[in-house]
């Protein structure tokens, strides 16, 4: 009838933008914890403590012994493209840290309840700041003060609820999103990338709802950088009964490409040498294994999600023993120039240049033990 509700279209809310542009990062529980778990690693950690309360739908909170913050900086935590890690544009092609985007606290504030951030730098330290924290990631409540050893903690209430679809969905599934937190944890619990290759002891509990039930530890390592003793504090000693040391070295040539009279081509750029450090249950032995549920794969420490490369494996060990599945941790070390960490906002997906010549020098290799 042509009459107009004049009101009806509104700019929404710079809260409201910033919520839907954060959807990249933190796209579940597992890339929650997954993020914070860096940031502690990043901040030289040698100690973290991952505490869920129900499954991590009611909290989630990481708690390290790294630098902690300085005052100076607390009020650019979780401002959006605010990173302490990377001066220029030119660092991304080098940079050694897990974070560098400067998105997951901003994210995490705009995506729950709730964050909290309580820290101290050795010159606070015995005394830590509380900082609460609102969605748009600026500080609501600086004033707090509470004994803290160096260190921060991270805590996260009510993750997504701010979208009530998403937090539905994880209530729903909250047992599978918990599985598949707790697999990630035992990834960075088997090798803790750290430049240094410091050990790095982690603990993971869970406090369920109600009452007075405790809080169940699910996972803890002894902090030896060493993934037979992380694989054993996991697992118990039996886990090691006919696995051996995975070592594997081999040059594959590295293909790049180009834009070349507005075609895509692939040039071969040189060669890499590839180095495989880990574990693996012997050829000739059954693993007694038949699912994939100890398989883990890195690039230079970090968790790296091969499918092509885990299949490799796979039939590689299935033509010595049939319907069978190793154990497998094989973190592959190789130069920055030969992989690409930023092709996806969340940082899960590593890219190798060359996967397919990676594959062929795997199989020709351990065809040869
Ligand atoms: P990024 O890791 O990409 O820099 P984040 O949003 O994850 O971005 O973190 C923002 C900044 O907050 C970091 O650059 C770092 O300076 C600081 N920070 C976050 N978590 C910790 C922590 N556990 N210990 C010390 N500093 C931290
Ligand atoms: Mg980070």
């Amino acid at each position: 009838n042509g009459i107009q509700d004049a009101a009806a279209i509104k700019a929404i809310d710079s809260h409201s933008v910033h919520r839907i542009t954060s959807g990249q990062v933190v796209i579940d529980l597992q890339t929650a914890i997954k993020e914070l778990v860096e940031n502690s690693l990043d901040a030289g950690a040698t100690n973290i403590e991952v505490r869920f309360h129900n499954y991590g739908l009611k909290l989630i909170e990481v708690i390290d012994n790294g630098s902690g913050i300085a005052p100076a900086d607390y009020d650019s935590i979780a401002l959006k493209h605010h990173t302490s890690k990377l001066a220029s544009f030119e660092d991304l092609s080098t940079v050694l840290t897990f974070g560098f985007r400067g998105e997951a606290l901003s994210s995490l504030c705009a995506l729950s309840d709730g964050v909290t951030v309580t820290t101290a730098t050795s010159s606070e330290a015995p005394m830590g700041s509380v900082l609460e924290m609102d969605r748009a990631g600026e500080i609501k409540n600086r004033n707090g003060k509470v004994a803290r050893q160096r260190g921060t903690t991270v805590s996260v209430t009510g993750l997504f609820k701010p979208l009530p679809v998403r937090r539905k969905e994880l209530e729903r599934n909250i047992k599978r999103e918990f599985g598949k937190a707790l697999n990630l944890l035992n990834a960075y619990a088997l090798v803790p990338c750290t430049k240094e290759n410091r050990g790095v002891r982690l603990t993971v509990t869970n406090t369920p709802e109600g009452g007075c039930v405790r809080k169940a530890v699910q996972l803890r390592t002894d902090g030896v950088p060493s993934i037979k003793s992380s694989a054993t504090a996991l697992w118990g000693s039996r886990a090691l009964d006919n696995v051996v040391d995975l070592e594997l070295e081999f040059e594959v040539e590295t293909e790049k490409a180009v834009l070349r009279r507005q075609k895509l081509t692939v040039i071969r750029s040189g060669t890499t040498h590839v180095q495989v450090r880990g574990l693996i249950s012997k050829f000739a032995v059954n693993s007694g294994r038949t699912t994939t549920d100890r398989q883990f794969f890195f690039v230079n420490g970090r968790p790296y999600n091969p499918s092509k490369v885990q299949k490799a494996f796979n039939e590689i060990y299935r033509s010595f023993n049939a319907n069978q599945s190793p154990f497998i941790v094989a973190d592959f070390i190789l130069p920055t120039h030969a992989c690409d960490i930023n092709v996806s906002p969340d940082k899960r997906t590593i890219f190798l240049h060359s996967e397919n010549n990676l594959l062929e020098a795997l199989k020709v290799s351990t065809a040869r033990r």
